[in-house]
């Protein structure tokens, strides 16, 4: 069996299955956000009844991060909604906007975007704070209300996003009917070289495969090249299985998921217990790539869809108006350190926006010291606007006050985010260019799409 068939038969009680076989499997954990999680709510209490209890308190982790720091009265509300509910329920795992548990959400927007409007408790995106606050372990079941929940595949986990009406469902009763999805494998041999980044590798899978190659697919990454690969890349890779229409993305456990996790269970008090799977000899894939990281170059996705990929240094007829670096795939502290690797020394030219993922990772920015300047420092110096306020901000467009939002048409952005369908990022006649956080900053300082290599052989 594959990684993924060996999760899905642990978690359905049966010694093997096969692709293609429906099966009831036990949920570990389900989370849920402030887009969905309300809508989820509904349908549960629409179907277990008003007074009905969640299925286990202890395994819900709900994460408000999508439309946060909005003025829009409806979006602050659906914090609320959650807020409620968690009372309700007493559910164990609420990343809340505020420290108030009886207050009301509302983002002042005279403060601005860019100081800091939220509590302690608050968390940031999903996908990047699920590790953070411990609730990623190998071997498990992982639903969320979100397509990008494949994130959590990094740790040797089956983690697949569901929509409200199956969340609403495993809220209740614990359990999901899935269809053991076929396996795809991408061996990864050799390293990533200097300029490259862990987003050129997905790029250049999806582009391979196109943005629906990997429709109902598991995606599994392993081999000598994965190995070499640190968390953080490992995560924005199968982040993206997604962007090729994949059901999971998955990586082997190694010493490297085991100190990850084992440091952030402790940290955080949470579940410490796990079993990892390895992959058996007869895995039975239904596609096979081997790709050499030596081999790899700065890649770009274009308009209109995740698999168009170019490389970079073909693409510098393109002029661009803004550059974004942010999102779980592109926001964590390894990608903000890359984008500022570039950036050292030079200015935008353009509009550029900083949204880190999550308030440690905006903690992290701005302690930790490259020369006499912080990482943050480095940035805002170099002309970035850089929030506080961590979140999904213009990933996915939002209100129309949402920092960094694309709101005039014919924009052209280049960002570390991972989907670029029409109207993604705001207006509809935008077009978004996706790659790694370094081709980011390359193109901000020249204005138009380049290779970060240009920058850093200087
Ligand atoms: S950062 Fe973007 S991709 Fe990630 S959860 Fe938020 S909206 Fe989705």
């Amino acid at each position: 069996m594959t990684l993924t068939e060996k999760i899905l038969a642990r978690a359905a009680g049966k010694a093997k299955v096969q692709a293609g076989d429906n099966i009831w499997v036990n949920a570990d954990v389900l989370m849920t956000h402030d887009v969905c999680g309300p809508g989820t709510i509904g349908v549960f209490k629409r179907e277990f009844g008003k007074d009905a209890k969640v299925w286990d308190k202890t395994r819900i982790v709900i994460i408000p991060d999508h439309y946060i720091f909005t003025a829009d009265s409806k979006s602050n509300r659906n914090v609320d909604i959650l807020r409620d509910f968690v009372k309700e329920q007493d559910i164990a795992y609420f990343y809340d906007v505020i420290d108030d548990p009886n207050g009301h959400w509302h983002f002042d927007m005279s403060k601005g975007h860019l100081k800091r409007q939220y509590g302690s408790q608050y968390a940031g995106v999903c996908h990047t704070a699920l590790p953070q606050k411990g609730h990623t372990r190998p071997g498990e079941i992982l639903f969320g209300t979100d397509s990008h929940t494949c994130m959590a595949g990094a740790f040797n986990q089956f983690a697949t996003g569901i929509g409200n009406t199956d969340a609403g469902f495993v809220m209740g009763t614990g359990k999901l009917l899935i269809k053991v999805p076929e396996t795809m494998h991408f061996r990864l041999e050799g390293q990533l070289q200097p300029g490259v980044m862990a987003k050129d590798v997905i790029l250049h899978c999806i582009g391979e495969i196109g943005f629906d190659g990997a429709t109902y697919r598991a995606m599994q990454f392993d081999g000598p090249g994965a190995a070499s690969l640190s968390i953080d890349d490992r995560m924005t890779i199968a982040n993206m299985a997604i962007e090729a229409g994949g059901k999971n993305g998955i990586f082997e456990f190694d010493s490297r998921t085991q100190e990850y996790v084992d440091a952030r269970v402790k940290l955080n008090g949470t579940k410490s217990t796990y079993t990892p799977v390895a992959p058996d000899q007869d895995q039975k894939f239904v596609y096979e790539l081997v790709v050499n990281l030596d081999k790899l170059e700065p890649t770009v996705a274009c308009h209109p869809d995740p698999g168009q990929r170019k490389k970079a240094k073909e693409m510098g007829h393109i002029k661009l108006d803004r550059a974004y670096v942010g999102s779980c795939t592109g926001g964590k502290t390894s990608d903000f350190v890359e984008f500022a690797r570039v950036l050292r020394g030079h200015h935008v030219t353009i509009d550029t926006f900083g949204v880190p993922a999550t308030p440690e990772i905006v903690r992290e920015l701005q302690t930790t010291y490259w020369g006499k300047q912080t990482v943050w420092d480095i940035l805002v110096s170099a002309g970035v606007q850089m929030t506080e306020n961590a979140g999904c901000a213009a990933c996915l467009g939002g209100p129309v006050d949402t920092f960094g939002r694309i709101n005039k048409p014919g924009i052209k952005c280049i960002s570390a985010t991972n989907r670029n369908f029409p109207g993604r990022m705001g207006d509809k006649e935008s077009q978004v260019f996706l790659a790694s956080p370094m081709t980011v900053a390359a193109s901000a300082i020249a204005g138009k799409i380049v290779d970060p290599r240009e920058y850093l052989a200087n």
